[in-house]
C-alpha cells in the first residue's frame, strides 16, 4: 500500500489540533505507521522547501516552521497521497474548501497546520528524510477487510 508524509506544523502544535487532526485520520480509515516529535531547523527546510527556497518568504518559513517542535507522521492507505492532499486542502486556508483540514482550522496561506506530500515520488523521498527505516512500522490492521474490498487490495 501506498505511504505519505505528514508534517502537523508549529500552527497545529501551538493551537492544540493535533487530536482533532489525528482523529479525522483514524476515522478516514488511513494507518498510522510512524509518528514521532521533532524539532525541525533550516537545514532540513532547505531540503524539504527546495522549491521554495529563493522565494522572497522563504525566512519566514523557517522562522514559522521552526517556532515549536512539530509532529512527522507516515501514513498509509491505498491511493493515500492523494487522498491525503484532498483532505488538506489549498495551500491558503482563506480558500481551502469546508470540509478540509486547512478549510476548517485556519485563515492563512502560511499557518496553515499541516504538510502533506504531494506525489508518490516525494512521500519516498520525504518519508527517508524525516523517518530511520527502523522508525517506521509497515503493519496491517487485522480488520483490514472492512477498511477495503479484496479487489482493492490487490
Ligand atoms: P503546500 O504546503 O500546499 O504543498 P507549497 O509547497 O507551495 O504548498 O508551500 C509550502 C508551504 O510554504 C506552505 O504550506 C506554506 O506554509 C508556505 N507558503 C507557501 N506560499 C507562501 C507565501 N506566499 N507566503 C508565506 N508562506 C508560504
Amino acid at each position: 500500500m501506498e505511504q505519505t508524509l505528514v508534517i502537523l506544523k508549529p500552527s497545529a502544535v501551538e493551537r492544540r489540533l493535533l487530536g482533532r487532526i489525528i482523529d479525522r485520520i483514524e476515522n478516514r480509515g488511513l494507518i498510522i505507521c510512524g509518528m514521532k516529535m521533532m524539532q525541525l531547523d533550516e537545514k532540513i527546510l532547505r531540503e524539504h522547501y527546495a522549491h521554495l527556497v529563493d522565494r522572497p518568504f522563504f525566512p519566514s518559513i523557517v522562522k514559522s516552521m521552526t517556532a515549536s517542535p512539530v509532529i512527522v507522521m507516515c501514513l498509509k492507505g491505498v491511493d493515500v497521497v492523494n487522498v491525503f492532499r484532498t483532505m488538506t486542502g489549498a495551500t491558503n486556508g482563506r480558500n481551502a474548501a469546508p470540509g478540509t483540514l486547512r478549510g476548517d482550522f485556519c485563515m492563512s496561506g502560511q499557518e496553515n497546520i499541516v504538510h502533506a506530500s504531494d506525489s508518490v515520488e516525494n512521500a519516498k523521498v520525504e518519508i527517508n528524510r524525516f523517518f530511520k527505516p527502523e522508525e517506521i512500522f509497515d503493519y496491517n490492521p487485522s480488520n483490514l477487510n472492512f477498511f477495503y474490498g479484496s479487489d482493492e487490495l490487490k
